[in-house]
């Protein structure tokens, strides 16, 4: 399979091999050609199996082509809209798109919080082709009458569960609703196809193709996993341990918490480390800079919480660290996503202390395989991680997600995790997101009392 048979145009090809792109990814020989022939897509496929691609270069061709044929000298109006649940996932689309359109004529925006919106606003004023956009900053725009979507005839939904995992289905109906609906064609591109996802592509998608990439909780087969168990007071001087042992490869290290990123961070970085922290709280800048750092190699760590890391394009990762276990199983799915990608060999190390024991056990039955438990001489805890006992099982909603610092929400006490994955405070996400947020709080406070 060639990317020339699946009926791409010169400009795009030349484009995908100036990117050093041979041939399609399997989901996108097999998603290109359904959305060039003008279908609603169901995809069902995970960052890293080139997911970006498979909707961005059909829709370049169809504007690509389209600008071509008219060659206009109107204003355009915006044509698509690709939503994505986070800021780094709309910037990491916008950029693929640059690269791959760079030899047409087609214009682009992407409009995410976080940053100013003076910016923005003169983008949408200027002849559009595509905007791409987390739904909470697209939400602040239409309410000023900023964007015209008047003319959108093709919606992409990019991770579509997460986005409704972090509390955005108000807001995605609410621009859904705005869009026109004749002939509008719908590609909802999701890890999973939980009821929710269903529900929504019920309600949004005209006779949709389906097709479904990886198991939804698969991981790349060249995956080692380790555990090491540890007390909790022991955790970072392992990690130190964890780390030295090579200090040159590029490690992820997942923490529950925005607050324990940036302690974790500190910590490392007074002990020699060059690491970065990426989290909700840190402005737009700095975590397009973290990104940065730590793919040229400036920083070799970067400490992360699951939502900052969702969707990141970090290719080849050889080492993800969970400094602290997911609340949510699938979560670890997602975190060790970005190790051994492409048949590389990757290493997923979890530090896990005893009050982590149910969470562990939740996860190697989600993966439907053993971990192998691996104590470190120096570090061996007095007590023994047991996989027998019972799964710390914590419902969808009941996780706690590293945005939601709270004093109360300790590893193993999952009733005391209450918040949905939701961006928030400075970033200015929508206002649906935070009420649903603030409803999660009081179901908190009303079981607390
Ligand atoms: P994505 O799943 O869209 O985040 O893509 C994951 C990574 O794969 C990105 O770094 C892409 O640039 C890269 N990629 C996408 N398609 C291809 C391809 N056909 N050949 C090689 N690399 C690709």
């Amino acid at each position: 399979m060639t990317f020339e048979s699946l009926g791409l145009a010169p400009a795009l090809l030349r484009a995908l091999s100036e990117q050093g792109y041979a041939t399609p990814t399997p989901i996108q020989a097999a998603a290109i050609p359904l959305v060039l022939t003008g279908h609603d897509l169901l995809a069902g496929a995970q960052t890293g199996t080139g997911k970006t691609a498979a909707f961005a270069l059909p829709l370049l061709q169809k504007l690509g082509v389209d600008q071509v044929l008219h060659n206009s000298k109107q204003p355009r109006k915006p044509r698509a809209l690709i939503l994505t649940p986070t800021r780094e996932l709309a910037a990491q689309v916008h950029d693929n798109l640059r690269a791959y359109g760079k030899h047409l004529r087609v214009y682009t925006a992407a409009v995410f919080g976080g940053v100013g919106m003076g910016g923005q606003i003169q983008t949408l004023r200027r002849s559009l082709d595509i905007i791409v956009a987390t739904p909470g900053r697209l939400i602040d725009h239409m309410d000023r009458r900023n964007v015209d979507l008047s003319c959108i005839d093709t919606l992409v939904l990019d991770e579509a569960d997460r986005m409704l995992d972090m509390g955005f289905a108000p807001a995605l109906k609410k621009i859904m609703s705005a869009l026109p609906k004749q002939q509008r064609q719908t590609l909802l591109f999701s890890a999973t196809f939980v009821p929710e996802v269903k529900a929504l592509a019920a309600q949004f998608m005209h006779d949709p193709r389906e097709v479904q990439m990886a198991q939804p909780n698969a991981v790349a087969v060249g995956v080692h996993h380790r555990v090491h168990p540890v007390d909790a007071d022991k955790k970072r001087d392992l990690l130190l341990h964890v780390l030295a042992a090579d200090s040159r490869r590029q490690t992820l290290v997942f923490a529950r918490t925005k607050h324990g990123s940036d302690k974790l961070c500190k910590y490392l970085d007074q002990h020699g480390f060059r690491v970065a922290a990426i989290h909700g709280n840190k402005s737009q800048g700095q975590r397009t800079r973290a990104l940065a750092d730590f793919k040229n190699g400036k920083t070799t760590v970067l400490v992360a919480t699951d939502i900052a890391a969702r969707g990141l394009d970090i290719a080849q990762l050889p080492a993800v660290v969970n400094y602290d276990l997911p609340m949510v199983a699938q979560d670890y799915v997602h975190r060790i996503g970005r190790t051994g990608r492409a048949g590389a060999e990757g290493l997923a190390l979890s530090l896990v202390s005893r009050e982590e024991e149910g969470l562990l056990r939740d996860i190697r039955r989600l993966l439907k395989q053993d971990l192998a438990i691996e104590p470190i001489a120096g570090f061996e805890p007095a007590w023994t991680l047991r996989m027998d006992g019972p799964a710390q099982t914590v419902r969808k909603h009941d996780r706690n997600n590293g945005n939601a610092p709270r004093n109360n929400a300790k590893p193993g006490k999952p009733s005391h995790a209450r918040r949905p994955h939701a961006p928030r405070g400075k970033g200015g996400e929508h206002a649906a997101a935070k009420k649903q947020r603030r409803s999660w709080r009081d179901k908190v406070n009303s079981r607390k009392a």
